[in-house]
């Protein structure tokens, strides 16, 4: 389901730098910016820059900080790359280039927790769950090109744990089944 694209080389250059922008409807833009500050605990503005793109501003932790909300801020101040988070139908969210695809069409499955050994099926997935998975790959591409699924997987659970949502079993979301545990860096 969180697809990762890897393939060609990623170019983060930036002409215009300093940003984490959305993409869409006005409307779209709105849900995800609520996704994003629930995913990542934080509040913040999203203000249209000189060439059209609107994106964060004044970004806020709210609460404790967190791996998430430190990593969001950082996304959002950086000068060599963009971020770009918009809202597809039906493909599968995932980090594709440089831009976090969320589909809301996850929302109406669940999935599959550990237990005993088991798989036992979950709860349904939640919107902020998605985008912290996602955003940890994203981050762990745009800062240490290295276990990306590590860091989707560490942004995700810090989000369940602090939500309450049941976890995903580590690198369950890639295919390595319910009861394995990697070293989250
Ligand atoms: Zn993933």
């Amino acid at each position: 389901m969180y697809g990762f694209a890897i393939g060609d080389p990623i170019n983060f250059a930036d002409p215009f730098g300093n940003r984490a922008c959305f993409q869409g409807s006005a409307a779209d833009r709105f849900e995800l910016q609520h996704h994003t500050e629930v995913a990542t605990g934080t509040k913040f503005n999203v203000v249209q820059q000189n060439d059209g793109a609107h994106c964060a501003e004044n970004v806020q932790t709210v609460g404790q900080s967190t791996r998430r909300s430190r990593g969001f801020t950082e996304i959002a101040q950086a000068t060599n790359y963009t971020l770009w988070i918009a809202k597809v139908l039906g493909v599968g969210s995932a980090v594709r280039g440089t831009r976090l695809e969320y589909d809301p069409t996850s929302l109406t499955n669940s999935y599959l927790v550990g237990a005993g050994g088991q798989c036992v099926q979950g709860p349904s997935y939640q919107a902020g769950q998605i985008v912290a998975h996602e955003l940890g790959h994203f981050y762990a591409m745009a800062t240490v090109p290295l276990f990306t699924h590590q860091y989707a997987e560490a942004w995700e659970h810090e989000w369940s744990l602090a939500n309450g949502q049941p976890l995903r079993p580590f690198w369950y979301s890639h295919g390595f089944g319910c009861n394995q545990h990697p070293t989250i860096p």
